[in-house]
């Protein structure tokens, strides 16, 4: 087999066999094929598509690229989360220790950063000492005795999948529905979980922009998990503005910390609730939307869900007194506020921009080697429908730059202001089973 046969193939709009697939996959993985050909493969793959099977094809293909994981021995049932991306994103910290409270088993591989998108990895690891790179034996051991771990993703589970998003983002391939479905459902394959709550994000601070295309990647994502015998639960959520009120490593962890024990921002409650309460209701562990809320509010009020939540730290190296003890993280050096320059409401938040900026002042990498700053990002004071008085702070930034006019600027245009009140956004907008 010869891999420009592949590409002609795909180039011509013609379908690829699983073997033709099963060749890319392999010898890509193994650096017998260039990126350059991989580039114009996937290149000729996002503009002519894939159809269903040869989605499920490559995303097999990528999963068994390396080690695919059997927890069975720990139990029948290993729950996991994930979102296809966002700004301010702190629902899986939030939420997995509050589903390990309730005893089901969560096994958590994330991912760092990526693009304008924060990673819960990077997060995590703002925690003094937090190990995120623990081996797989201890991960699973973990999973055993206090029924969580959350570390990142492992560079033997699809490997095809590591090296293949790498170049997805830097030839313009990321935001594709097939694309974008084998590979996180290949990444969930090999991680061994068996039922998943996915996250699905639309709007303009998400790989997809609309409702329809967040629906179709539901869809395919719930298909390729049957295909695997993984139940697949997709909850379709709203990114038209950041999560929360905070952006970046440090800050989005004080957040989540303050969430876990009941004191959540509104938004981050309803996708909470929602996910959780679909995590409890596929395993069984409630029979109504009444029940399961019912579990997830009286973990948190308990504090059960706080105390697995320090469990999960102190297992993983970190320095758990900075849990309950948020005051213990240093700030940023300078802290500047974002003013509003009239008076009205908040009618729209360009959120790639702000996940932009936050990244500039030092939450993100601009290549995969750069050190993070994780004391950097931002915190939001209004969200769309919140009404704002000219002078008053929109939003400040968090920086150890010296010079931060550039993202102060890029801030301040990312937020718009009308003089018509404005809705508030609801987050979740429909379940996908
Ligand atoms: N997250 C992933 O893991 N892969 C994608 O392609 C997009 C988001």
């Amino acid at each position: 087999m010869e891999i420009i046969d592949i590409i002609e193939k795909k180039r011509d709009k013609k379908g690829l066999s699983k073997d033709e697939i099963e060749f890319f996959v392999k010898e890509y993985t193994n650096n017998n094929i260039p990126d350059y050909q991989a580039s114009a493969l996937i290149m000729a793959m996002y503009l002519n598509g894939l159809n269903y099977e040869e989605t499920i094809n490559l995303t097999k293909a990528m999963a068994y690229s390396g080690i695919v994981l059997n927890l069975s021995d720990i139990s029948d049932i290993i729950v996991d989360k994930h979102s296809t991306g966002g700004v301010g994103d702190k629902i899986t910290i939030i939420l997995m220790p509050i589903i390990a409270s309730l005893g089901l088993n969560v096994a958590k591989m994330s991912g760092r950063g990526l693009g304008f998108t924060g990673g819960t990895a990077d997060k995590l690891e703002s925690i003094p000492n937090y190990n995120v790179d623990i081996n797989i034996d201890e991960f699973k051991q973990n999973i055993k005795e206090i029924g969580i771990s959350l570390i990142t993703s492992n560079a033997d589970l699809a490997p095809a999948d590591k090296k293949i998003y790498a170049l997805r983002d830097t030839i313009g391939c990321v935001s594709n529905i097939p694309l974008i479905a084998s590979s996180i459902m290949s990444k969930k394959i090999a991680s061994g979980a068996n039922k998943i709550v996915m996250d699905v994000t639309y709007g303009n601070g998400a790989f997809m922009k609309d409702i329809e295309g967040a629906t179709e990647l539901s869809k395919i994502m719930i298909e390729i998990g049957k295909s695997a015998n993984i139940e697949v639960r997709c909850v379709i959520t709203n990114m038209d503005e950041p999560v929360g009120y905070t952006v970046g490593n440090q800050l989005e962890i004080i957040e989540a910390i303050e969430a876990i024990q009941g004191n959540m921002p509104e938004d981050v409650e309803e996708i909470v609730y929602k996910l959780g309460e679909q995590v409890l209701l596929m395993t069984n562990k409630a029979s109504s939307e009444e029940e399961a809320n019912k579990m997830i509010k009286d973990t948190i009020e308990s504090g059960r869900a706080f105390n697995k939540f320090k469990e999960l730290v102190e297992r993983q190296g970190g320095d758990v007194t900075f849990i309950s003890n948020t005051s213990k993280f240093e700030s940023a050096k300078n802290i500047i506020p974002i003013i509003a320059n009239n008076t009205g409401y908040i009618s729209g938040i360009d959120t790639e921009k702000v996940g932009k900026t936050s990244s500039m002042l030092g939450a993100g990498r601009k290549t995969k080697d750069d050190i993070i700053d994780y004391r950097a990002g931002i915190t939001l004071k209004k969200k769309i429908g919140d009404s704002v008085e000219e002078g008053e702070p929109i939003a400040y930034i968090y920086t150890n730059k010296d010079d931060s006019e550039a993202d102060l600027k890029e801030l301040e245009a990312a937020f718009h202001i009308t003089n018509e009140p404005v809705n508030k956004i609801n987050k979740v907008v429909k379940i996908i089973v």
